[in-house]
């Protein structure tokens, strides 16, 4: 963990001279704790958003908010380690942490999203308050969204869960917490249309969590994963890495030119 660009690490008199030095910009991770298959942590969402904000805070010298571990998981219940908080809970949260931020003098916010479609609209909604209510700056940066045209030129399929995109990227930024000889490949069944990846033109973007039943046929097929892990490999997750970080910093820099 860099110590210089996560808020914990640093005192209040260091936090008031970062936050000047940062132009009063922050990025928030915000990801969750769920089932992530046999090979993946369950707090795979949280780690690949807090290992993209250490990345992109330390080249563009912002600060990086501890990070939210939990999202709304309804769908993974399933499972052991996953927890699961409301969605007006997640969005009530986010309010507060951006205000006592702003309180302090943050008015740049990065939600950074580990948590895929399933997240967006709670932090849209709580990006739209936070903007409206308090006059702050904030953008959401999705990895699933950012990636769209280098995850398809790279030969990965469909976003899943516990596929080969996240497998690669936690392969690369927490090799000791994968174990890829344990990863089932379950592949995508294609369907013309209600496809849920923005890098499809048949995107549908509409998302209705699974069922407890779906849940636990899945669980029979591939214990908890939708994709292909075994495409997964540490040098794409790399090169997606660097590709999001790369990506990041210029939406940092873009809400700190705002007018
Ligand atoms: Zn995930």
């Amino acid at each position: 963990m860099d110590d210089q660009v996560w808020l914990q690490s640093l005192t209040w008199e260091e936090v008031a001279q970062k936050t000047r030095e940062s132009k009063n910009t922050i990025i928030l991770p915000v990801g969750s704790t769920e089932q992530h298959g046999t090979h993946l942590p369950v707090g795979t969402d949280t780690m690949v958003a807090t290992a993209l904000a250490e990345s992109a805070a330390r080249k563009a010298e912002v600060l990086v908010a501890p990070p939210l571990w939990f999202g709304w998981s309804p769908h993974h219940m399933v499972l052991p380690g996953t927890i699961t908080i409301r969605p007006e809970i997640l969005i009530e949260v986010v309010y507060d942490v951006v205000k006592s931020l702003n309180g302090h003098g943050f008015d740049k916010l990065i939600f950074l999203n580990g948590h895929r479609l399933v997240n967006i609209s709670w932090l849209q909604i709580a990006g739209e308050r936070t903007k409206r209510e308090l006059g702050v700056k904030v953008a959401i940066f999705d990895p699933a969204f950012m990636s769209k045209e280098f995850t398809q030129s790279f030969g990965w399929g469909e976003v899943g869960h516990a596929d080969e995109i996240e497998s690669s990227h936690m392969w690369y930024c927490y090799p000791e917490l994968v174990k890829m000889d344990r990863a089932k490949d379950n592949p995508h069944k294609h369907r013309k249309l209600y496809r849920v990846d923005p890098k499809y033109r048949g995107d549908t973007l509409c998302y209705v969590p699974s069922s407890p039943a779906e849940q636990e046929a899945l669980v029979r097929i591939s214990g908890g994963t939708s994709g292909e892990p075994s495409k997964a490999s540490q040098e794409g997750g790399k090169k997606y890495h660097e590709h999001l970080v790369e990506a990041l910093v210029v939406v940092i820099k873009t809400v700190q030119e705002q007018k």
